[in-house]
């Protein structure tokens, strides 16, 4: 459909959200069952009922406007998704995980509050308040979902996914004083065996 007007603009943009919000119906169970935080599990979960419920408004906004609704494909939610699935696939299931899903999540409703913040107006400034207040129903929605994942990051997942990758740290610390002991104590040896009798041999050890 060319764009000629505000308001093709408007459909153009509604008709596009439509499938953003069909392509996350299918992305948010996956992301629910790869979360490892109840929290995180729940709150997919609860944005899945509520992604449902923004398709019926699109569907209601779209049929005010005297518009059936069409199928077109929104790539920009499909490359969200699609890198988002990625990087999820290369980490291992825990907190760390979890903090790469609210990376991808929080870029998702970025998206749907600049696209819905932008409807919302349009249909304002067309006289349409009636699809305005749908839309600006679901920008809510959107702003609380967004938040919610800042504040379950901030309450725990970050702080784990933090934490995990400090006791990995460790581990290396701790190896690492192994060796600087063992080497420290063969310097040692190396010293006493010098002044008390002759080394056996050199080490063939190459420092
Ligand atoms: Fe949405
Ligand atoms: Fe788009
Ligand atoms: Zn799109
Ligand atoms: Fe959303």
């Amino acid at each position: 459909m060319a764009v000629d007007s505000l308001r093709t603009h408007l459909v153009e943009e509604l008709t596009d959200l439509l499938d953003a919000e069909n392509q996350l119906t299918k992305a948010l169970p996956k992301m629910a069952k790869a979360a490892s935080s109840t929290q995180l599990k729940a709150a997919f979960t609860r944005h899945l009922a509520e992604t449902r419920k923004q398709i019926t408004r699109l569907d209601k906004a779209l049929r005010a406007l005297g518009e059936r609704p069409r199928r077109k494909t929104c790539e920009a939610m499909e490359g969200l998704i699609s890198e988002g699935d990625e990087m999820m696939n290369q980490t291992p299931a825990g907190a760390l995980r979890d903090a790469v899903m609210i990376t991808a999540a929080q870029k998702v409703e970025h998206y749907e509050m600049a696209s819905y913040g932008c409807v919302r107006t349009y249909a304002m400034v067309l006289g349409e308040p009636g699809v305005a207040r749908l839309l600006d129903q679901t920008l809510k929605e959107e702003k609380a979902a967004d938040g919610k994942l800042t504040a379950i990051a901030e309450r725990s997942v970050n702080e784990d996914a933090a934490e995990a990758w400090q006791a990995q740290d460790e581990e290396g610390m701790m190896s690492r004083g192994a060796e600087w002991v063992s080497s420290t104590f063969n310097a040692a040896a190396r010293q006493l065996g010098r002044t008390t009798r002759r080394p056996a041999r050199r080490s063939s050890k190459k420092r």
